[in-house]
């Protein structure tokens, strides 16, 4: 019982503790696909908000060529086209500046208000590019620090063709860095989130939060980039190769344009509130275990007192059934003897004449037997002796009575009885009895004390129909007895 409540128990805390853990486990799973929804909105979001920003961008610098391809570089016709510049400028937020620049790298027009008088782009990378590169199309470059104002900015630029199609020099747009991130960082991505703009061979273009460091590094060697360039967009959990924070990264590729943007939280603060939640959660489970473990541990011990009660219980009941034994042996047995007491004799004789077996059969005898001279044993050999005589009398009385399928009672003092009640020769068992009392061998000191009995001897019959009557005959057969001398067996006449 108190085993079976204990398993009970461990059972319901294991049970509260597995649920719990699947609980927890399910709660983290939708957090995450929850995180992993919102992100991929945003960076789908993001990535529409850059192509169209860098379309715009190209968008002007093919206008601006296509009008340069019929001027042919010409200074005066130049000099016109330099306020459209400040125009498409001012109408275009990322814009910075706009250049013409010829084969030799010389600004011939800008949007700048000023700008030093030799200023030379010869060295720089897309110049480079587009000189050593046949390809008309729009190219996004590595972010620079902008040479007249020190700003960063993103150059886009276009190679311009003379009428004989030779490399006649390049037309640039430049985006601001610091413009772009205010517009990322319109977004929430948390304290150690990080939205990034980045070229498809996986140079950053910007970030935010902006860290100049970062700007013109390229991630292609990671294991990220690889993921980044599977699919046109998705999620994964990497380290930053930036900055090596745990993220989870959503990402979507432009649709027009060779870019892609990551919106990253840091898996630490997607997983917050569900660490919370599910800290408290399990606290609390812990909490009712321990409620249900104070409980059983309860149960168990009431249940372990209630069995020691029960067994206390058992054994008082025990014991007042063997003091209830002892009480009726008691009240039907004599106590120096130990043989049957009158009462029960009395009984046993009523019982013996109201059924006395079947008619054929020999009818019950009762014997009675006393001690001869029994005053003089005592007065001889003391009380106690005379105790002892009585004591091993009794027993000689017994066991003769019980071998003969009889019953042995005291009658009282020195007087006890027999009842055979269906024996064939009860003359004969009186006279063994007689014999056996008389070959007792009695502690004593001086010369052995004997002892011998007188037997009177009454079968039950028609005239004795009364325990009394019955009495009466076997008395008068002792007293005979006794006046026949003693140490002797006679029956009583009649029945
Ligand atoms: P008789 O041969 O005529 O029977 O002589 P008796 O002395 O045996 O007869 P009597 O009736 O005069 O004496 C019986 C004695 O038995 C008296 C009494 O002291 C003694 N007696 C009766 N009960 C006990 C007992 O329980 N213990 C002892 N020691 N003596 C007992
Ligand atoms: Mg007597
Ligand atoms: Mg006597």
């Amino acid at each position: 019982m108190v085993r079976l409540a204990r398993t009970f128990v461990v059972f319901v805390c294991l049970v509260m503790l597995a649920a719990n853990a699947w609980v927890v486990l399910a709660a983290r799973g939708q957090e995450l696909e929850q995180a992993r929804q919102a992100n991929e909105n945003l960076a789908r979001a993001i990535a529409q908000q850059m192509d169209a920003l860098f379309g715009e961008t190209e968008h002007v610098l093919s206008s601006l060529s296509f009008a340069l391809d019929r001027l042919d570089l010409e200074a005066e016709a130049l000099q016109a086209l330099q306020p459209n510049l400040v125009h498409e400028v001012s109408q275009l937020e990322q814009l910075e500046n706009l250049y013409v620049i010829d084969a030799q790298g010389r600004w011939r027009i800008h949007s700048q208000p000023q700008a030093p008088a030799d200023a030379n782009s010869a060295h720089r990378e897309y110049f480079v590019h587009h000189r050593d590169s046949p390809s008309e199309r729009v190219r996004i470059g590595l972010p620079i620090r902008s040479p007249s104002e020190g700003r960063w900015v993103i150059p886009v630029s276009r190679r311009l063709n003379d009428a004989y199609g030779r490399f006649a020099g390049v037309v640039l747009a430049t985006v601001g860095v610091e413009r772009l991130v205010r517009v990322l960082a319109a977004y929430q991505v948390g304290g150690r989130g990080a939205i990034s703009l980045w070229r498809r061979d996986g140079v950053v273009l910007t970030r935010w939060p902006l860290r100049e460091q970062d700007l013109g590094r390229s991630i292609a060697a990671s294991p990220a980039y690889r993921e980044l360039m599977a699919t046109a967009h998705g999620t994964f959990e990497s380290m930053s190769p930036l900055d090596g924070e745990h993220r989870l990264v959503s990402f979507q590729h432009a649709r027009n344009l060779p870019l892609y943007v990551t919106v990253a939280r840091a898996h630490e603060e997607v997983m917050r509130d569900w660490r919370l939640s599910a800290t408290l959660q399990t606290l609390w489970t812990l909490a009712l275990c321990l409620v249900v473990g104070w409980a059983g541990a309860y149960v168990v011990r009431a249940v372990r007192r209630r069995s020691v009660a029960e067994g206390a219980l058992r054994q008082a009941r025990d014991a007042l059934e063997q003091a209830n034994r002892q009480l009726s042996h008691l009240a039907s047995h004599d106590a120096l003897t130990g043989l049957a007491n009158r009462r029960v004799l009395d009984a046993r004789l009523l019982q013996a004449l109201e059924s006395p077996g079947t008619p054929a059969g020999p009818p019950p005898a009762l014997l009675m037997i006393d001690v001869d001279h029994f005053k003089q044993y005592n007065d001889r050999h003391g009380h106690p002796a005379g105790d002892e005589c009585l004591v091993r009398v009794a027993a000689a009385v017994r066991a003769v009575a019980e071998a003969e399928g009889g019953f042995a009672a005291r009658f009282g003092g020195e007087e006890m009885a027999v009842l055979l009640p269906a024996h064939d020769e009860p003359a004969r068992v009186a006279e063994t009895l007689r014999a056996r009392v008389a070959a007792l061998v009695l502690p004593g000191r001086g010369p052995a004390p004997q002892v011998t009995v007188s037997i009177g001897l009454a079968t039950a019959g028609p005239a004795r129909r009364t325990v009394s009557a019955w009495l009466g005959a076997a008395d008068r057969a002792l007293y005979a007895a006794k006046a026949g001398g003693r140490n002797r067996v006679v029956l009583s006449e009649g029945a």
